[in-house]
């Protein structure tokens, strides 16, 4: 058939998000550039149409409720569904540092607007975009969604005194939040198995981008790759995991 793919990736304008919509787009999908920053989404949805890709901005602060519907009936009037949904936007809370910088976050004196801002983009923002685009969703032969976890949100690694995260220091926002994110995931996997939708989480690695001042040492493109597979999952895919690169993670 002729049916080409449509995805839409949250905070696609930089970082990972913008290349997992290179990735996709090389796969031939046309693909929604996530932006809350209309200029800068336009800037990147350019740069990809410049490189072959069949790239469209979309305006989309996943703390907006009104914007994110407004952008869901954007995209059922220009292209009526959608396949594959990349909630990638996320944020520390403590602006661009490690995780091993991240002290404002320590749960003894952490400040709760810091909690809730975290929760409200990395957790709630979640919730309002997958709800507002499940109805394109389901219009798809194959839907797929993919959320943006990390190694910290995994209760057995971080639970473990003397395992890889021992160093670091104790986080009440972010990590949290991603632990959160990742149950979420099981619930949406929950619900939509009988539909057909396969729901997966992904933790990208340590990569260099704007989040960690650049730290991590992964390149975008290799973070996104888990992703990547992860959207374009077949029919016998799993739902309601927890992967990286290298396979699945215990929570
Ligand atoms: P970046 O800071 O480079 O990119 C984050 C993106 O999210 C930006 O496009 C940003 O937009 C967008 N964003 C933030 N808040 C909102 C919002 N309210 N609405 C819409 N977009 C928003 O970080 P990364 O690319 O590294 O991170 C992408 C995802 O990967 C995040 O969920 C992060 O937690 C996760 N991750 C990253 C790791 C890493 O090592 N880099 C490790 C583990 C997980 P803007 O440009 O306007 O700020």
């Amino acid at each position: 058939s002729t049916h080409q793919l449509v995805a839409l990736v949250t905070g696609a304008n930089k970082g990972i998000g913008r290349a997992i919509a290179e990735h996709l787009a090389t796969l031939g999908m046309a693909v929604l550039i996530g932006a809350r920053d209309r200029q800068r989404g336009e800037e990147a949805a350019a740069a990809l149409r410049h490189a072959g890709g069949d790239a469209y901005a979309v305006a989309l602060d996943v703390t907006d409720p009104a914007g994110v519907g407004e952008a869901a009936r954007w995209i059922e009037e220009r292209f009526g569904h959608l396949d594959v949904l990349v909630n990638n936007a996320g944020i520390t809370g403590s602006g661009q540092v490690s995780p091993e910088d991240a002290v404002d976050q320590i749960p003894s004196t952490v400040h709760l607007d810091m909690v809730r801002a975290v929760f409200e983009t990395n957790v709630f923002g979640v919730i309002t975009v997958t709800n507002a685009m499940l109805p394109l969703l389901r219009r798809s032969p194959a839907p797929r969604i993919v959320n943006l976890s990390s190694g910290v949100a995994s209760l057995t690694i971080a639970g473990d005194p003397f395992g890889p995260l021992a160093g670091l220091p104790a986080s009440a926002a972010y990590a949290p939040s991603k632990t959160a994110l990742n149950a979420l995931t099981v619930q949406y996997a929950n619900e939509l198995r009988k539909d057909g939708v396969l729901v997966n989480i992904a933790d990208p690695g340590y990569v260099d981008t704007d989040i960690n001042n650049h730290r991590g040492f992964l390149t975008p493109a290799q973070g996104a790759a888990v992703v990547v597979r992860l959207a374009t999952l077949g029919p016998d895919g799993p739902t309601g995991g927890f992967f990286n690169q290298d396979g699945p993670l215990p929570w």
